[in-house]
Formats: structure tokens, sequence, C-alpha cells
């Protein structure tokens, strides 16, 4: 199959099933928004909406963040992967924010890019979700879903050359959208260890499903399992 042609399953799948897809991290603002995409690095989307009404009341706005050291901010993100790290990288970004974006986060991603605890990834996701830019943030779900879908090539190692590719091939005004269907996906159904491929409905065109999975489904009649009579057969006859 063609990438066009994948690509073009693609959008038409998730346009017509999922028009309207969205983070799951909840935020009420940037500054919420850019505080909770940090902390939830390494570490689900779920624990972090479980600390951040708890953080955000205490520090409401980035003025609030810059006036506390990491210590006063380490007992509300215990609980969340790496919060010593995650502590210093909110306390910084506070500061930077306040005093070098007048308290506003920035739109583009090379001044994000500037703020501790702030990568390309994160980046990507906060002038997607919030400034509606056609940018793509790779993480550990787009980068496997999107192999496995054959939407970016095996050449394509890096997240940034996942990226790319992704950007290049999907209309410009449905990059924000296909981020979360990516996610959502890797998320939900095409989990890393065992993808739940008899609940997809992609498999039709799918490349991973046609390489690897649809050939281990196949029963090879040498190993097809004997009834005797009388006999209680326990194999499954399936191939793992
Ligand atoms: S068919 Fe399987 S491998 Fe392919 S996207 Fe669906 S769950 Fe993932």
């Amino acid at each position: 199959m063609r990438k066009t042609e994948r690509y073009r399953h693609f959008t038409d799948y998730f346009t017509t099933h999922f028009p309207e897809p969205e983070t799951e991290l909840t935020f009420a603002n940037p500054y919420e928004l850019i505080v909770a995409v940090v902390l939830s690095a390494q570490c689900t989307d779920k624990r972090v909406n479980l600390v951040t009404p708890a953080l955000l009341a205490q520090f409401p706005t980035p003025a609030h963040l810059a006036a506390a050291s990491a210590e006063e901010i380490f007992p509300f993100i215990r609980s969340i992967s790496y919060p010593n790290n995650k502590a210093k990288h909110l306390a910084g970004l506070g500061r930077m924010l306040a005093q070098d974006f007048g308290g506003e986060v920035p739109a583009s991603i090379e001044e994000l890019q500037r703020l501790p605890g702030v990568g390309r990834k994160t980046a990507n996701v906060v002038v997607s979700v919030v400034y509606n830019q056609p940018a793509m943030a790779v993480d550990t779900h787009v980068f496997r879903v999107s192999h496995r879908l054959g939407l970016v090539p095996k050449t394509a190692t890096t997240p940034l050359a996942v990226e790319k590719e992704l950007v290049r091939h999907i209309p410009e005004i449905l990059i924000p959208k296909a981020h979360h269907w990516l996610i959502l996906h890797g998320r939900y159904i095409c989990v890393a260890r065992q993808p739940k491929c008899a609940q997809c409905p992609l498999t039709s065109w799918c490349k991973y499903y046609a390489d690897v999975i649809s050939k281990q489904e196949i029963i090879p009649k040498k190993t097809a399992p004997k009834v005797v009579k009388g006999e209680i057969n326990n194999e499954s006859g399936t191939t793992k």
C-alpha cells in the first residue's frame, strides 16, 4: 500500500469517528497546561490530574510559582515521577515566565524551549493545544503507533524524524488533532506490549498487522492439535 493511501485511511477514519479529540490533561489556561505537561513527562495524565488541583490552588499564577522554592513545590507533586527534578523545573519555569515573558506563556516553540523542563515535545504540545498551531509532539505513543501503522519509515528512528515525516504528510489543519488521535489510539488500543488488534478498526491497512500480527494468527496445518476420541485436548492450538 502506498504511503499516501495510508495517510488517507488514517485521516478519513479519525476525522469521521473522532472529529474533536482533546488532551486528557485537565487545565483552564496556558499556564496550567504548561505546568501539567511538564509534570506529565514519564507519568500518566491521570496521575498528573490528581496533583494539579492542589498545586495550582497554591500557585495559581506564574508569579506565585516564581515566589516559591523547589522545596515548597515538592510536597504537592511528591506522588508523581521524578518529583525533585520537576519541582526544580517548576520553580525555574515560574521565575522565567514572570521575569522574561510578563507572566504569559509564549507562543513560539523556540521561546518555549528556553523554559526549564520544556523540551521540543512539551513546546509542541503547548503551541498545538493552546494556539492550535500545526505542531506535532512526538511522545512514546505517537512514535510507536505511527511506526506500526506504516505512516513513517523504519529509518525514522528519532522523535524529530517522526515529527518531520508526520508533519510532511498530514494536512496542516489536521495536525493538532492527529497528535491526539495517535496518543489516544496508542494509550487505549495499540498499546506497547500487546496491541489490541482484535478491537482495532484499522487492521485492514495497518502495516504491523499485515506484516506481523496476521501471520501470527495463522495456525500452521502441521501443528494443528489432533483430537483423539475420548481424550481431553488441552492445547489451545494457537500460536503466540
Ligand atoms: S491493527 Fe494492531 S498494531 Fe495495527 S494499529 Fe491496530 S492495534 Fe495497532
